[in-house]
């Protein structure tokens, strides 16, 4: 088996390739962050290898990153001029600023991509984006090949087991209501992607491809106590977790 991928290399410059333009995105992500958090010099978590992108077949790579901002400047106003901004820049731009709770954007240029989630009532906001895939890997011919070992022929989808259920949640916690525990992205379940009608795959448009669940942070479940009293009452009374007996 190991034999066939023994000529298997990446292709030359393509790494340096994916550095250069993670540099850029990570520029570029600053950019949208300096109009949600004015002031703070951050640092943008990117994936440190090179991370397969799924909308090409074979597989193509690209370096991604993800930010999570603390802010009170997430309001569908600042979105609304964020995504304005960067559509004068030359990207195109979808925006949704039609719901109180969360408002999102997304952008692409060249290959690049940039996504922002802000979430006005927990003063919070997600943001994060990639970079133009490329072919990374390639047998002598040049066909494009992922790295050994081969990948294995397509499973049948598994969902995820929860991160959390009513037995093991903690106390004072309730589990995520738009998981339901799960902690992954409920819509795309972690894959990061759907299947539209001709069965082609495309971003997931609940969770950008970040594959976690937006409510929750990926926890499955919830503080109480933390929740502003709007989110509280979507919440039914909690429960002792159930396996723990009242006396
Ligand atoms: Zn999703
Ligand atoms: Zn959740």
């Amino acid at each position: 088996m190991t034999d066939a991928w023994a000529d298997v290399a990446e292709v030359p410059g393509a790494r340096r390739t994916l550095e250069r333009q993670g540099r850029v995105l990570r520029e570029e992500i600053l950019g949208v962050a300096a109009h949600l958090a004015p002031g703070q010099r951050l640092p943008v978590p990117m994936s440190r290898e090179p991370e397969e992108d799924l909308w090409h077949e074979p597989l193509w790579y690209a370096r991604r990153a993800t930010l999570r901002l603390t802010t009170d400047f997430g309001s569908a106003e600042v979105v609304q001029h964020i995504a304005h901004r960067l559509a004068a820049q030359g990207w195109h731009t979808s925006l949704d600023a039609s719901s109180t709770a969360v408002a999102t954007a997304s952008a692409t240029r060249d290959g690049f991509f940039l996504w922002l989630m802000a979430f006005p009532g927990l003063s919070r906001a997600d943001l994060g984006g990639s970079t133009p895939p490329v072919l990374l890997y390639a047998d002598p011919a040049g066909t494009a090949i992922g790295p050994p070992p081969p990948p294995a022929p397509p499973k049948r989808f598994v969902p995820p087991e929860p991160v959390v259920t009513e037995a093991t949640r903690k106390p004072g916690h309730v589990l995520c209501l738009d998981c339901d525990g799960i902690g992954w992205c409920p819509e795309c379940l972690t894959r990061g992607y759907l299947l539209d009608d001709s069965g082609e795959k495309r971003r997931c448009f609940v969770c950008f491809g970040s594959k976690i669940c937006q409510i929750c942070g990926g926890f499955g479940q919830k503080r109480l106590a933390d929740m502003p009293s709007w989110m509280r009452r979507q919440y039914p009374p909690p429960t002792p977790p159930s396996g723990t007996q009242r006396r």
